[in-house]
């Protein structure tokens, strides 16, 4: 799915396979469902379950 291994996008770190992941994107407005993997790798930022949850609460 992924060209280069991807990383959050807040610590760098690596994803791992089957780590749960956010991902804060424009919903594509001209393209259907179908393109939104390629849409994801441009356009996605990657945010890691930790600095989802860190984010969060600092918003509280
Ligand atoms: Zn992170």
């Amino acid at each position: 799915m992924f060209s280069r291994p991807p990383t959050c996008s807040v610590c760098g770190k690596p994803i791992e396979k089957n780590e749960p992941i956010y991902v804060r994107m424009r919903y594509p407005s001209y393209r259907g469902m179908v393109e939104i993997q390629a849409f994801l790798r441009q356009e996605g930022t990657i945010i890691c379950e930790v600095c989802f949850s860190q984010k969060n609460n600092h918003e509280k």
